[in-house]
């Protein structure tokens, strides 16, 4: 044995492009993306020991503890890190595939949830739904996910808005995120998502409501949450509001999302900025003075075109938070209602299509960009030694075929912490 070299129990060769993300730290990296061609990847208990040409693996490396079975040959494909998708709402029961009819029939959304339909209508299947039930269906998302080749996976409570569900769905997501073969699972308190039905109607219901989440749930959930989000809207809670939840889970140890100005200017991003919030998604309608706060307070701006796709509606300008300096994350915002969708790959091909993005934009959005919108950009989000071993190979022999190649799943291959997932 060479002492000299790294060990290794994960080796993956043969790969056309092997785009690393990061230009700065590995050997033969060029351009934005930092393509080695013909590039290795080695790993050891799940993690990133060394990335070059794969010319130079024998030399930097002992493969020879290797099985054959964590050999992976990419056969003339290209290889990225797996897409990290941010935002999403993952763990719920039921199918809201008639509303979406009904939307593109000429209702709006905002009507629907004032007819007791939209997340309501979510939280009724969740609330009735058997544990084992929920677990399941959470987990063939996973799947799902893992085969459009993401690697790391946000999910929010929110459709439970009682305690106990609201805790059944957070201990579904860190009882999933132990299983190798899924994407890893950054589990998000979102209780406030909507007032649930037994709280409408007066403000008194209102106020006990967010009681509730502040004196009983938050402190419950300490621990078990990474995250604490508030969809801060006109048809859901106010800047007030959130403020007060966002910073008692702030005294607790949560880091803070926020959903700020999908639907309007309603102050959500100037109070993200104000709390430091670790991401501010949607912002559809931030202004050019809201995406100053942002970027000055160091907030990601994520923004999630599979809602525009879905509901119909004008997307967010990726170009314009580019140019404020903002850093941008993409994610698919996976729910029920207004983005039923496991697939990154389709929002970096409606980020370049739709919303002024370049490629290589659009992939650092859908990889490092939602690193940092959870904090873990040391972890994952490009392909470098010390981090997780989270890497996709594709179909072809070129990332540029995405985006241009739109609609029809690329990835061939995903390993998430150093195992083949998603089958
Ligand atoms: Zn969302």
């Amino acid at each position: 044995m060479d002492q000299q070299k790294q060990q290794a129990d994960w080796v993956l060769t043969g790969v056309s492009r092997l785009v690393t993300l990061a230009p700065g730290t590995v050997a033969g990296a060029e351009g934005p993306l930092g393509v080695v061609q013909r590039g290795a990847v080695a790993a050891k208990d799940g993690r990133i020991v060394w990335v070059g040409p794969e010319e130079a693996l024998d030399g930097a490396v002992d493969t020879s503890s290797v099985a054959p079975g964590a050999r992976q040959d990419a056969g003339g494909r290209a290889a990225l890190p797996g897409f990290v998708d941010s935002h999403t709402h993952f763990v719920f029961a039921g199918n809201r595939a008639e509303e979406f009819q009904l939307r593109h029939a000429g209702v709006s959304y905002e009507e629907i949830a004032a007819r007791g339909g939209g997340i309501l209508n979510t939280v009724r299947a969740t609330r009735a739904a058997l544990p084992e039930e929920l677990w399941a269906l959470a987990r063939q998302r996973l799947l799902s996910f893992a085969r459009h080749g993401t690697t790391t996976v946000e999910g929010k409570t929110g459709y439970g808005l009682d305690a106990v569900t609201e805790a059944r769905c957070l201990e579904i997501m860190n009882e999933l995120a132990a299983v190798p073969g899924l994407p890893a699972v950054v589990p998000t308190f979102l209780g406030a998502h909507t007032i649930p039905p037994e709280y409408r109607g007066t403000p008194e219901g209102r106020a006990a409501y967010v009681d509730l989440v502040c004196e009983e749930m938050l402190p419950a959930f300490a621990g078990r949450a990474r995250f604490c989000d508030v969809f801060c809207e006109r048809t859901a809670f106010t800047v007030e509001e959130s403020r007060r939840i966002l910073e008692r889970a702030r005294g607790l140890g949560y880091l803070l999302k926020l959903h700020a100005n999908q639907l309007g200017d309603t102050g959500g991003a100037r109070l993200a900025a104000e709390l430091g919030a670790v991401s501010a998604d949607h912002l559809d309608f931030a202004g050019g003075t809201d995406l100053d706060l942002l970027r000055a307070a160091g907030v990601t701006g994520t923004l999630l075109p599979g809602c525009s796709f879905s509901l119909g509606v004008p997307y967010p300008s990726g170009r314009r938070l580019l140019e404020r300096g903002l850093r941008v994350a993409l994610a698919t915002d996976f729910n029920p209602g207004t983005s039923y969708t496991e697939n990154m790959q389709m929002m970096v091909a409606l980020a370049v299509s739709a919303m002024g993005m370049t490629l290589d934009e659009a992939l650092t959005a859908a990889t490092l960009g939602g690193a940092h919108a959870l904090g873990i950009e040391r972890e994952v989000g490009s392909l470098e030694p010390g981090k997780r071993c989270d890497v996709i190979v594709l179909r072809g022999d070129d990332e540029r075929e995405l985006a241009y190649h739109f609609g029809v799943n690329l990835v061939a291959l995903t390993v998430a912490r150093g195992v083949v997932s998603g089958t």
